[in-house]
């Protein structure tokens, strides 16, 4: 989950939690409130039946009725039971049919409140004491209105709380947001930053906050990474440069000595071996170079016109001089009639380089078995294409063949440094082209080189 989300959810949770508690004590408040008055109306009522009860003369008795009836007026399904002082039975009677518990007529003998609620009824107890005279009023009425508007409560309440989620949940993720747009605008400009263009820096702003600090500190780590690449870059050159001349003079001895007549069988082979071996050392020293012009955005190749056909040829020339054992074909079977479809814009060198790593690796790891070179074209570009039936890569580290120095599980048996695809990808990308790998462990692999031709 997203620290975005994270933080909207935290948000809601905690605030749901408060407006959750809130509305609980505003209910329970409201209905207590609610309850209080309604047994105080009782309770009041009671008062005034009791006293009735009490008194000898009708004619007072009826004064009691009569104010209760003007000035207070009858409950919903109110009700009173009078125990006179002596009325054992009835007391006995009522106690068994009414749902109070014991503590409801402790209160009343205590003379202390006596309140109890069951099925929306509210009942009361009263013990009233008038000229030696005493008796137990029970009362019980329904407080419709009351019981409505707890329910409003309550339904006003949870649609309250659903609602004010919402609104939280919202304005949540849109501050969340808010908050962590300066993060994606660095995540952005962070992912922009490649070997090849190395000096772009964050843009830091005037925000004087952790995010600034955050742009300077990944400013101050590209620079020292800038400087280390630099050093890097340059030390690579200028090794591989420093090689060429030796390695041209030793292979130029090499060939001469093999033009010598009668020379031993075995100087012959010896002389052989040297000009094979300065090859392959050519062909790594001239690879390290460019890989480390092509990858660290050296200095400007020269680009011109090419025809990949005369291209592949040129490649199958370096092969042979390295590998003269290869059994590698050229198919031109499937050349396209267009021939503009075969003229490409690039860099000799580099893109022979680039082709030639790849086939060089089709005929070593398939222990020089043969390999066929198709040339053909799609819509947009000229396809070269390479297939061996070699030991094939293992599927799961398919993907990591251009990481430099990456070399798969299966080739412990060859020679290799990992640094030919890398260079071959970086070329062709160069190119704006794409290489396309399909592979079958002990089958063959095949490398689909696409590069746009001229239009
Ligand atoms: P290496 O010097 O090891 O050949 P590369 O960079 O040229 O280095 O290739 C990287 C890895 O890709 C190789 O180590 C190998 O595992 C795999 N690979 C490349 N081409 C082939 C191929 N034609 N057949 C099988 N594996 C290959």
């Amino acid at each position: 989950m997203k620290i975005q989300t994270k933080i909207a959810l935290s948000f809601t949770i905690l605030t749901s939690g408060i407006i959750l508690a809130l509305s609980i004590f505003i209910y329970i408040f409201g209905s207590e409130s609610v309850s209080n008055s309604f047994y105080h109306r009782l309770e009041v009522r009671a008062d005034i039946v009791g006293h009735a009860a009490l008194q000898t003369s009708k004619r007072t008795t009826s004064i009691y009725y009569d104010i209760k009836e003007r000035h207070l007026g009858d409950l919903p399904f109110e009700q009173h039971r009078i125990i006179k002082s002596g009325e054992v039975e009835k007391a006995k009677r009522l106690r068994e049919q009414m749902p109070m518990p014991p503590s409801f007529y402790d209160n009343i003998v205590r003379k202390e409140p006596a309140r109890f609620f069951k099925n929306d009824t509210s009942y009361i107890g009263l013990n009233i004491n008038q000229a030696g005279q005493s008796i137990i009023i029970l009362s019980s009425a329904v407080d419709l209105y009351g019981l409505e508007e707890i329910d409003n409560l309550k339904k006003l309440l949870t649609v309250g709380f659903f609602i004010s989620m919402f609104f939280v949940f919202t304005f949540g993720r849109l501050f969340s947001t808010q908050v962590f747009n300066p993060i994606r605008r660095i995540i952005r400009n962070v992912k922009g930053i490649s070997a090849h263009n190395l000096h772009q820096r964050l843009d830091v702003g005037s925000s004087k906050d952790e995010i600034e600090d955050l742009s300077h500190t990944f400013n101050d780590m590209l620079n020292r990474l800038e400087i280390t690449f630099d050093i890097q870059n340059n030390f690579v050159s200028n090794a591989s440069h420093e090689f060429k001349t030796p390695l041209t003079v030793i292979s130029g001895e090499a060939q001469l000595g093999l033009s010598l007549d009668n020379i031993p069988p075995a100087a012959r082979a010896s002389f052989e071996t040297i000009y094979r071996e300065t090859g392959r050392l050519e062909h790594l020293a001239n690879s390290m170079l460019s890989l480390a012009q092509t990858g660290f955005d050296g200095k400007k190749e020269q680009w011109s016109r090419i025809r990949i056909d005369e291209l592949v040829l040129s490649v199958k020339e370096a092969v042979d001089k390295i590998m003269p054992a290869n059994q590698v074909t050229i198919n031109f079977d499937h050349l396209p009639d267009d021939e503009a479809k075969l003229t490409i814009n690039g860099n000799e060198t580099l893109l022979t380089a680039a082709l030639s790593n790849i086939v060089l690796n089709s005929c070593k790891y398939s222990d020089n078995k043969p390999v066929s070179i198709i040339i053909s074209a799609d819509k947009t570009h000229s396809v070269i294409e390479i297939n061996d039936v070699g030991i094939g890569i293992p599927d799961r580290e398919i993907a990591q063949i251009y990481v430099p120095f990456f070399r798969a599980s299966n080739t412990e048996r060859y020679k290799g440094y990992g640094i030919g695809l890398p260079l071959a990808n970086n070329i062709i990308k160069k190119h704006e082209g794409a290489i396309v790998v399909n592979s079958q462990v002990g089958a063959g692999t095949s490398f689909k080189v696409l590069l746009p031709f001229v239009k």
